[in-house]
């Protein structure tokens, strides 16, 4: 049996700190990491993921992937020239809602057609193995993904015969903060938390973090909720949001904290977002 074992990286805290680890030899190192990049992080994750891929800090390499850009895929759908294919999970106002006062979620598409799929699909080229071909039987991947005990729900079994999904970090029972820990100890810098910068999986403090840390890539934010409100191809609603309370971002009162709402860390994910 030949084994391969690749990292999905994401470029956050877990998966900053096993990439590190395998660094000093505390978790067995992998063949290469992989981060898929939908176009649309923040400007600190995209300077951290720099900083990961410059000399001498991973033994490794580390691969760049991508499906496109998400954002544009958002603002053609607005504009009605394409169908939402990938879509994250925007909030909607719909006949319904209006009655009961409560928004609609759309179904998650963005994790499996940006994060998920690229990274198969950069693993099989790795392997040798073209699309739509069966990877042989003697061939096995180990898949390392950066899910912390602390939000162990998230970790699920691989789907494929020839990938084993490996969570080092529930194996050692290490939650986040025990990564942060980590990497205050070894003198490193502490990673962004990874998400997309329209991501609608955000708390208030969440919003605030960009709005304070990416002024950029909150206004790229703010472009696309308006950009949004009138609806996107093959989503039915009367209005589509970015948050949750159906309030355009930038009429926000982002001091008000909103701890009852679900973020990255609260939804199941299999992807590596926010990790
Ligand atoms: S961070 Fe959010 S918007 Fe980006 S791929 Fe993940 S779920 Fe989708």
């Amino acid at each position: 049996m030949t084994v391969h074992r690749f990292l999905s990286l994401g470029a956050g805290v877990q998966s900053t700190t096993i990439a590190l680890m395998m660094a000093h030899g505390e978790i067995e190192p992998c063949d290469a990491a992989i981060f898929a990049d939908t176009g649309c992080e923040p400007t600190p994750v995209y300077e951290h993921l720099r900083w990961l891929m410059s000399d001498n800090v991973l033994p490794f390499p580390v691969h760049v992937v991508s499906a496109g850009n998400l954002v544009d895929e958002m603002l053609r759908s607005a504009e009605g020239l394409t169908r939402s294919w990938g879509r994250p999970p925007v909030f909607v106002r719909t006949k319904k809602s209006v009655r009961t006062g409560r928004g609609g979620k759309v179904t998650r598409q963005c994790t499996g057609d940006y994060k998920i799929d690229p990274i198969r699909a950069k693993v099989r080229e790795m392997l040798g193995v073209r699309k739509g071909r069966r990877v042989p039987k003697d061939v096995l991947v180990e898949q390392v993904i950066g899910i912390s005990w602390d939000e162990q729900r998230r970790a699920k079994p691989s789907f494929h015969s020839w990938i084993e999904n490996e969570h080092p970090l529930i194996d050692r029972r290490m939650t986040r903060g025990d990564c942060l820990e980590w990497l205050k100890r070894k003198d490193y810098p502490t990673p962004p938390r990874s998400a997309c910068t329209i991501c609608p999986m955000r708390k208030n403090a969440e919003w605030r973090w960009l709005k304070d840390n990416d002024p950029t890539g909150w206004s790229q934010a703010v472009e696309v909720d308006r950009a949004i409100r009138n609806g996107m191809r093959g989503i039915k609603a009367e209005a589509v949001y970015l948050h949750r309370s159906l309030t355009p971002l930038d009429e926000l009162d982002l001091t008000n904290n909103d701890d009852r709402m679900g973020n990255l860390f609260m939804e199941e994910c299999q992807g590596m977002c926010g990790l």
